[in-house]
Formats: C-alpha cells, structure tokens, sequence
C-alpha cells in the first residue's frame, strides 16, 4: 500500500494512429492519464498530489474540499483519501442528487454536505472556510478542482512522464502539447515545466470568458515565469457539458479507431478542436504533439444514454 506522500504513477505514453491526424502530416502521441490507476487517475490525482503532501506534512487528519455532483476532482479526493487513511468532506454545489460520481463518494466514504446553488456561490468569500473547519478540525483544505500552484506543480511530472518514454514510441523529441483545460490550472503546470521552451496548446471545455488566460497568467506569474507560449483555442461547443451530434459521433468513431476511451466534457472535446484546428492548416507537417488524455473517464457513466441517443 503506497504510503500518503506516494506520487502518481507512470502514465503510459503511445502513438494515436488515426487518418486525420495521417491527412495532416503529423506526428500525435497520447499520454495516457486515465491509465495510471482504476482510482487515482485522470489529471485530477496529478493536480492533488502536492495537497496531499501538504496535508501530510501539516498532520491532517482529513482533507475538505468542493464540486459538483460529477466532480472527478471529489472523485479523486475521495479515492484518495480512502487509499491513504484520511477522511474526506465534500462540500457540493446544488441540491442533493444520486449521480454515479455521488454514489462513488459515498461508497469511498466521503461525507458529502449539498450547498445549495447560492451557499456554493460563497466559495470566494474569505470567511467560507470558518464554519466547516470548526465542524471539521484538522481538516485541509483544498480548492476546488485541485487548482492554485500546489495544483499546476503536481502535473509538472507529466514533462518528466513523457520525456521517459519518448524512445518507446519511436520520437527523438517533441514540439508541444495538446490538452483540454477547464480552469487552466494543468496547462500552466505544463507550461511552468518547460519553461518556456515548447507550446502548450489548451482546448477550452467551457467559454472563453470565463478567465482561463487570466488564471493560466496568474499561476505563471507565482512561478516566476515571463515567458508564456501558450495558446488557447475554442472547443465548448455551445458551453461547458454541452454535448450535439458531431462531438458524439467522434466520440465514439474516435473509440472504435484508436481503442482509446473517451469522455465528452474534455477529451473528446479537447481531440476534436484539435481535428478542426488540424483541417485549417493549424499546424505545419512534421510537428510532434502530445495529447495529454486528462482522464475523467468517470464521469462518461452519466452522459452515456445522451451521447447514444446523439449519436444515432
Ligand atoms: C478537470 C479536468 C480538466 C481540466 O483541468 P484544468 O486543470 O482545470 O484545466 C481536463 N480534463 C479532465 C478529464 C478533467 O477532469
């Protein structure tokens, strides 16, 4: 049993063959993150580890933290909590709902308090943590999603990740990388660890309004970082969890060509801007680009019977 400053494990890394990718002449590997563990998966364990290093080294004896009721953050937190021997507390936005996710929180042992659509929206407030840390001593704290810099620099392994495994898929080096992002948080990391010397391309799972670049900016500022070659790029599709017939479609043709699973919020979303960005000549032949599978395998239980009925 991994002991509770355990890091993630290996994510394995290999080609995606698919014709669209062959049209556009380049080179695409994927970095399997859904595949480091049946629990502790998805970018979302990445993004944890660094909390829970820091919840270990401050003796805490539970960790707290929020989402909503598909969360593969509390997904996370709540596996790794039970691997690790901590209680966990979810705090969750809207009314009480049985989801898939809910019924793996519990099943893991998280207690779960539902907030409310308006107590969730008091997040923010600097006072927000008083009442469930009085009712939960020696509770830490985590923001939502895993995010902040203890976040960004948990997936700067993913560099190191694929740099270890660059000669197995037969690559000498690499250009950049392809990724869905949601607060922004796993692309600074990313962006944080190479410093500068490769582009990190993030397909945006919600609208571009929601201050991604101002967050991605922010967590590169705390680090130190001047230089920023990243690139955000419209992928919602109508909104954050929106989902219509072309992206279900792709989702599971994608499925049946490359064995790879996907799920509609991120991955799916985050390879089919990649195909658009592809079929406007976003990219020169040649280019060598990773595609970081973010996991949240999960959360497809839910979306399931929508995306059939899209599909057909
Ligand atoms: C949360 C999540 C993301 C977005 O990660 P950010 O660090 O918030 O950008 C991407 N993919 C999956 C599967 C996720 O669960």
């Amino acid at each position: 049993m991994p002991g509770p400053l355990s890091l993630p494990g290996r994510a394995p890394l290999h080609r995606l063959d698919l014709d669209w990718v062959r049209r556009a002449g380049i080179e695409l590997a994927v970095l399997r993150l859904d595949r480091v563990d049946p629990e502790l998966s998805g970018n979302k364990w990445f993004k944890l580890s660094h909390h829970l290093q820091a919840a270990a080294a401050s003796g805490a004896s539970g960790l707290i933290s929020l989402g909503g009721a598909h969360s593969n953050h509390l997904h996370a937190l709540a596996a790794a909590g039970r691997r690790f021997g901590l209680a966990t507390v979810g705090l969750l936005r809207g009314h009480a709902v049985e989801t898939p996710t809910v019924a793996d929180l519990r099943r893991f042992g998280m207690t779960l308090h539902w907030l409310g659509y308006d107590g969730y929206r008091q997040r923010h407030r600097p006072d927000f943590w008083t009442p469930w840390l009085d009712r939960h001593p020696g509770h830490h704290p985590i923001p939502e999603g895993g995010g902040g810099l203890a976040g960004a620099r948990g997936c700067a392994a993913l560099v190191e990740q694929v740099r270890g495994q660059l000669g197995e898929v037969g690559l000498d080096d690499y250009d950049g990388w392809w990724l869905a992002a949601g607060t922004g948080t796993t692309l600074a990391g990313l962006a944080i660890a190479e410093a500068g010397q490769r582009m990190v391309y993030g397909a945006l799972a919600g609208p571009p309004s929601h201050g991604v670049a101002e967050g991605v900016d922010a967590l590169l500022a705390q680090a130190g970082q001047v230089r920023r070659p990243y690139r955000l790029i419209e992928a919602s599709r109508g909104g954050f969890g929106r989902f219509d017939q072309t992206l279900a479609r792709f989702l599971f043709e994608t499925e049946a060509a490359s064995g790879v699973p996907l799920e509609p919020v991120y991955t799916a979303k985050a390879l089919l801007a990649l195909r658009e960005f592809l079929q406007h000549g976003g990219l020169e032949p040649g280019t060598r680009l990773v595609f970081v599978h973010t996991g949240g395998l999960q959360g497809r239980r839910a979306a399931d019977a929508e995306l059939r009925r899209l599909a057909t």
